[in-house]
């Protein structure tokens, strides 16, 4: 895509690509309720020192930063964030600066049932479940924990809590779920939410990832359309990474294709970790330290001119570049090495929040 045809934020700073910093993704915690075998495989990891979580408190002053350079949406993630303490009061927290236009979470579901009132009221706007499968099952096998059930009440209690733009994000993997692109659509329509099927990808935990894996984007469309018959893409200006389809009777659904077709050239997003490490990609292997230069008491201007100029020569294109691996030598292994994941716990999806 050229810099004419990229989405741009009037406000905010350009990467070295013409690429606009306009949406942070924020973990709170890197621990989790499940044991996704794609994310977490292990029981046991080396979770990050309680001592350098940062406090709501400090995770707003960064926010806030970051909307000063044209962050306005942010996804609250984790590991599982409603492990997090008090969440509600870190929205009500974010709700007050105005330049946020859109709070969103990405959860496992299974403690929405229990959170989902109050993080309503304390002013989240959106929610997204990941839901894999609809099998309980299946969901024991694949996350270790047999709790599908509760997932299914938490998802079935947002609408009727307020929220809307429900959307279901399907992790769709051969061997594992391919049979299940039709029962999740249907299971959608009925839950009122947007089905997002994303490509397996090869990012932290995922140690058992292989591209035999990977249900591509082509491949879901075919099965779909064998199906459903006709699917039109939704024609639509967005940074979003998923690409949007309607079927004939007018239910949209999304492919978030990160590993057959990158769509590093439009990516707005940076994560926050829960330590306050700020990464610049999903597959950046080193992050930069903003709970340091917070905690020695740089002053704020400091940091936010540190965050332009940091963003200002991004050059990150992780998937891009992964995909170009394939042609150069034929294969695509592991990313990184299991010694060196369990050394450093950033490199895991679920300390970078996906
Ligand atoms: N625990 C929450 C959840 O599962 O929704 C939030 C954090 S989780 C790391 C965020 C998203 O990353 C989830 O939708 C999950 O399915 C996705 N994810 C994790 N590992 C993945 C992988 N190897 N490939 C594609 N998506 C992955
Ligand atoms: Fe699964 Fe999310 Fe937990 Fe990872 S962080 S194991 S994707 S629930
Ligand atoms: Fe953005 Fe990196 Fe993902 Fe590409 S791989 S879309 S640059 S986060």
């Amino acid at each position: 895509m050229s810099a004419v045809e990229r989405p741009q934020h009037p406000t905010s700073v350009q990467d070295a690509w013409g690429r606009s910093l306009t949406s942070l993704r924020v973990s709170v915690t890197d621990r989790c309720n499940l044991r996704c075998q794609y994310c977490m495989p292990e029981e046991e990891y080396v979770w990050l020192p309680r001592e350098t979580l940062l406090t709501f408190e400090e995770l707003v002053v960064l926010t806030n930063l970051f909307t000063l350079q044209g962050v306005d949406k942010v996804r609250i993630t984790g590991g599982e964030p409603l492990l997090r303490k008090n969440l509600p009061a870190f929205i009500a927290m974010l709700r007050q600066n105005s330049r946020i236009q859109d709070i969103a979470i990405t959860t496992n579901g299974v403690l929405l049932a229990e959170q989902g009132q109050d993080l309503f009221d304390a002013g989240l706007h959106r929610v997204t479940v990941s839901l894999d499968t609809l099998k309980p099952e299946r969901f024991k096998a694949l996350t270790r924990r047999d709790t599908l059930s509760q997932v299914f009440e938490g998802i079935e209690s947002v609408t009727k809590m307020g929220f809307v733009g429900l959307k279901l994000d399907t992790v769709a993997m051969k061997g594992y779920n391919d049979d299940e692109l039709i029962p999740l659509i249907e299971y959608g329509k009925r839950v009122n939410g947007e089905v997002r099927f994303i490509e397996y990808m090869d990012v932290g935990g995922a140690n058992d990832w292989s591209p035999d894996k990977v249900l591509s984007r082509k491949e879901i469309l075919t099965e779909l359309g064998r199906y459903y018959g006709e699917i039109e893409p939704v024609v639509e200006m967005s940074s979003a990474p998923a690409q949007r389809f309607r079927l004939s009777d007018g239910t949209i659904f999304g492919i978030i294709s990160s590993t057959t077709v990158p769509f590093c050239s439009t990516c707005d997003r940076s994560r926050l970790t829960a330590d306050g490490m700020w990464y610049l990609c999903l597959y950046a292997k080193s992050g930069l330290d903003l709970r340091k230069l917070l905690r020695s008491g740089r002053s704020d201007e400091d940091i936010q001119s540190i965050i332009q100029s940091v963003w200002r020569v991004r050059k990150d294109r992780g998937a891009e570049e992964r995909k170009e691996l394939e042609h150069q030598s034929g294969r695509r292994g592991r990313y990184i090495e299991i010694d060196r994941l369990r050394q450093d716990p950033h490199l895991e999806m679920h300390a970078r929040g996906g």
